[in-house]
């Protein structure tokens, strides 16, 4: 069966294949592009609704594999949590989003605050529906840092760290990620399916 990865996401994409041994593919591949809305309350429902949305279209040959994830900023009443990619507004860039964050970081004259990315996985084939979920703890700061990575990467701090996500290597990144973790559970449900 063909994996499938439900993100129009460059940088989540780019994760998955270096984080797989398996050939992944991204949806648009065989689909061409096209908007999914993700109108549920929690990273799980949104993966779920992303993965189904295109294992409906591709039929039961396919394994879907999506992922839903954001940062979640306690300080700042939990925000943007589900909301990370449209944070700025609806079509907002990766940079638009994250410096809103700094703005409303340095409205509060606070430098550094604890936060955490969450990943929910949601695989789904013929046998039926999985859901799992990986977390990454460190600081949010006020001020970006780096060229790597995308999204809030410049500006979060894993923690055990000094550097932020965007200038640590990918390959740290890779084994420290919310993603990374999600994966790894993801991964043996994955490998029982095909
Ligand atoms: P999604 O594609 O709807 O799941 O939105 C996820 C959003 O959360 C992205 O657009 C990023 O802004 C943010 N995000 C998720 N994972 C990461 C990450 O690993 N690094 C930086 N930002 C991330």
């Amino acid at each position: 069966m063909k994996l499938v990865l439900a993100t129009g996401n460059k940088g989540k994409l780019r994760e998955f294949k270096q984080m797989c041994e398996d050939e992944v593919v991204a949806f648009s591949e065989l689909l061409g592009a096209f908007e999914i809305v993700e109108d549920g309350d929690t990273f799980a429902q949104n993966a779920l609704i992303k993965a189904r949305t295109i294992y409906e279209k591709l039929g039961k040959e396919y394994i879907v594999i999506s992922d839903d994830s954001g940062i979640t900023v306690p300080i700042l009443n939990n925000e943007p949590n589900i909301y990370s990619a449209r944070y700025a507004g609806e079509n907002a860039t990766d940079k638009e989003n994250m410096m809103k964050l700094v703005e409303n970081l340095q409205a509060q004259d606070v430098q550094k605050s604890p936060a955490f990315y969450t990943a929910s996985i949601a695989i789904i084939s013929k046998y039926g529906e999985y859901v799992v979920h990986g977390w990454m703890h460190g600081d949010v700061i006020d001020t970006p840092r780096g060229e790597k990575g995308f999204g809030y990467d410049p500006i979060f701090i894993p923690e055990g760290f000094s550097q932020t996500l965007a200038e640590l290597d990918d390959a740290v990144k890779s084994e420290i990620s919310h993603r990374a973790k999600a994966l790894g559970l993801a991964k043996p449900i994955i490998r029982m399916l095909k």
